[in-house]
């Protein structure tokens, strides 16, 4: 949804599409969070040194259709940017390409979000869910049940006062945010299931991470959770706040994401 034009800066999904081609120039593997988890939590064995995982957030229907966006035209979804690169460069230039996106749970919210922060055009659907699943390119996880977003037409979950997410501060709220997502999340994409829960705005509760996840995670099926440290992930990192590098935020450019990678790897 990060479109103000048509080059690397103001888009997306020009950004990811070159950078797939920057990765793989560079000889980095793509491979799917799941991967990293398990490896992490020790129930696969894989090399995954200087391997990197691609994340998107709030999943609108850019991530899987290709979209005519106001003032700057038809968006190839971030998808079809795989499926092309895939096209251009063979499969084996990257044979475990994967992107996880991370969905708002709850249908009416994402219809306000629609309206609110899109253009009302109904992008914000959970019918490509399972086929984005089928095609084994993208992972849908959990981004919370309405992202305690600023938009949400109906009062803020148990009282939450709207517009951040540090709002979620007791049990309550966290099971309305977390467990309620999990359920209609999985309920969509089943037979697959969620197990990844990302913070929206980034925001990382004390409560949530130094006692709900720890206490109330592993029964909500979570194996970690994603903020946005810009540090790469280790078997050090802590488990309910891995790092992420954010385009647009992080870096700007592809001389800048390649000197976070070279200073990572
Ligand atoms: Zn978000």
């Amino acid at each position: 949804m990060n479109i103000s034009g048509n080059d690397y800066a103001s888009n997306d999904h020009v950004a990811l599409a070159q950078d797939l081609r920057l990765l793989t120039r560079l000889g980095k593997r793509i491979v799917p969070l799941d991967w990293v988890i398990d490896t992490w939590n020790g129930t696969a064995v894989r090399d995954l040194e200087d391997c990197v995982v691609l994340t998107c957030d709030d999943g609108s229907d850019l991530d899987y259709f290709d979209l005519d966006f106001p003032n700057h035209g038809i968006q190839r979804s971030f998808y079809n940017v795989l499926v092309d690169f895939h096209a251009e460069y063979g499969r084996a230039a990257q044979p475990n390409l994967h992107l996880t996106c991370f969905v708002i749970a709850d249908r009416s919210s994402r219809q306000d979000i629609d309206q609110g922060c899109l253009f009302s055009k109904d992008w914000m659907r959970d019918i490509w869910w399972h086929s984005a699943i089928r095609s084994g390119l993208i992972g849908i996880e959990n981004h919370s049940f309405d992202h305690n977003h600023a938009a949400v037409k109906q009062p803020g979950l148990a009282g939450m006062a709207r517009g951040d997410f540090f709002a979620v501060d007791n049990f309550e709220r966290a099971e309305a945010q977390i467990a309620n997502a999990r359920v209609l999340i999985d309920q969509e994409i089943a037979p697959a299931k969620t197990r990844v829960f990302a913070y929206p705005f980034g925001h990382i509760p004390p409560y949530l991470i130094n006692d709900y996840l720890p206490n109330h995670g592993e029964r909500l099926g979570l194996a970690i959770a994603v903020g946005d440290g810009a540090q790469p992930v280790t078997m050090d990192s802590p488990r309910w706040n891995w790092p992420r590098y954010i385009c647009g935020w992080h870096w700007k450019n592809p001389d800048a994401l390649a000197q976070i990678l070279a200073q990572a790897g």
